[in-house]
């Protein structure tokens, strides 16, 4: 047996490599599991159920450990996280994450110092585990078409990007300050990246183009910024090493548009930190169905947090209603990206798909009945039913 953890230390142990050698032996799978709050603990459960189907299906073994984050572990350790938590993430070779966090305005967690509350926890294990890269899909699936808020002949065409955004610098990093200066209140904020940051983010770029249809439009503004041209000028530097991976540079403002526009253009979108935070959220609305979107969050190993782009929706936590899909594709992200297992990623995926042609939905994703009677059609599930289904598909 071989342990995909060894993969971090040489190519050779990757599950590609064993692939490419034709021999099919059993990848072990160390996985650390952040279950959350809210509906965290229900989606995550689906998400585990997929991946042992995909374990006993290609012959893989997996083992869990359970790790508090956030709410949970506020209830059990009267913190967000732990060190035992961080060290328990750093001896994982990936990690499965439900959300975290109650409702601000009755939880008990929001009486607590801003330090002591679960979204601390999340910022500090992020932190912790170097993470300066944040992935997020934006897919938009025929049988949801409808849900697409963009014009018709847009949401016919269909789309399926990613937008790679810088997590751990930039804007939201610099130095910042508030002062009086003649009598007026004035605020400086710092936008800074140096090249190193802008080239690790920019080759995990290229390297995620390389899996998917080989595309990279770099977004910047560079008419206007510094910081944009030397990004401009580290990304065509390192494009250099990869002559088959397109690479275009679009500013910032025509992207915005670019995406309500024509979204098919895209395949990979690589930004930095604030320029991401704005066009990631547009991107997500514009496939209409937030418990479809799954993220990744990586450092420079094959590490990653892997966790739906939605909140813990406490609202409906409790009720097996919730949707589980956007964290089984998170899941299937972490075949990907973390354990090079592209088959079994595209098993899970397939699986997904297979499920909505066959008409099944969660409630969040039921259409409405109109006059028609359009939407007849489509079943209704529970969120473990839902995962149950996709399972039973791989
Ligand atoms: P939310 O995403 O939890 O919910 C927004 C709406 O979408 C709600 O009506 C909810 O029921 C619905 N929804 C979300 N996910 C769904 C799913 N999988 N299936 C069906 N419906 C779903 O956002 P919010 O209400 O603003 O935040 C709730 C809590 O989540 C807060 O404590 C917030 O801080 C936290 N949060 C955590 C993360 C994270 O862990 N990374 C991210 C965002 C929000």
């Amino acid at each position: 047996m071989r342990s995909a953890g060894a993969a971090y230390d040489g190519k050779t142990e990757t599950g590609t490599v064993r692939r490419r050698f034709g021999t099919e032996e059993t990848v072990k799978l160390k996985i650390g599991c952040i279950s959350g709050d809210g509906i965290g603990p229900e989606i995550v459960g689906e998400a585990r159920k997929v991946l042992e189907r995909i374990a006993v299906r290609y012959g893989h073994e997996i083992s869990w450990t359970d790790i508090l984050l956030g709410g949970a572990s506020i209830d059990a350790h009267g913190v967000p996280l732990t060190p035992e938590a961080v060290q328990a993430a750093k001896e994982s070779d990936a990690v499965l994450m439900g959300s975290i966090g109650g409702d601000a305005n009755t939880s008990p967690w929001y009486q607590l110092p801003p330090d002591r509350r679960p979204e601390a926890g999340l910022l500090a294990i992020r932190k912790e585990l170097g993470l300066f890269a944040n992935l997020r899909p934006a897919l938009l699936y025929e049988e949801l078409a409808d849900a697409c808020p963009l014009k018709k002949e847009t949401s016919e065409a269909g789309f399926d990007l990613l937008i790679m955004r810088e997590l751990t610098g930039g804007l939201y990093f610099g130095a910042r300050k508030t002062t009086v200066e003649n009598g007026l209140r004035t605020a400086v904020d710092t936008l800074v990246y140096n090249e190193y940051e802008i080239r690790r983010i920019a080759v995990k770029a290229f390297d995620i183009a390389r899996k998917r249809r080989g595309k990279v439009t770099s977004v910047d503004k560079a008419n206007v910024l510094d910081s944009s041209r030397l990004w401009r000028a580290v990304v065509n530097e390192v494009a250099a090493d990869y002559p088959d991976v397109e690479l275009s540079h679009m500013l910032v403002d025509n992207c915005a548009m670019q995406l309500v526009k024509d979204p098919a253009q895209f395949d990979v979108i690589l930004t930095e930190n604030m320029f991401g935070d704005i066009l990631s959220d547009e991107a997500s609305m514009v496939t209409g169905s937030i418990g479809m979107l799954a993220s990744a969050s990586l450092n420079d190993t094959k590490f990653g947090l892997y966790e739906p782009s939605h909140g813990s929706a406490p609202d409906i936590a409790g009720k097996d209603i919730a949707n589980p899909i956007a964290t089984i594709l998170s899941a299937a992200m972490m075949l990907r990206y973390s354990f090079d297992l592209d088959e079994e990623a595209d098993a899970v995926e397939g699986a997904v798909k297979q499920v909505l042609k066959e008409g099944f939905r969660t409630a969040d994703i039921m259409p409405q009945k109109d006059a028609a009677g359009s939407g007849a059609a489509c079943r209704k599930c529970s969120c473990s039913e839902m995962g149950s289904l996709i399972a039973e598909r791989i």
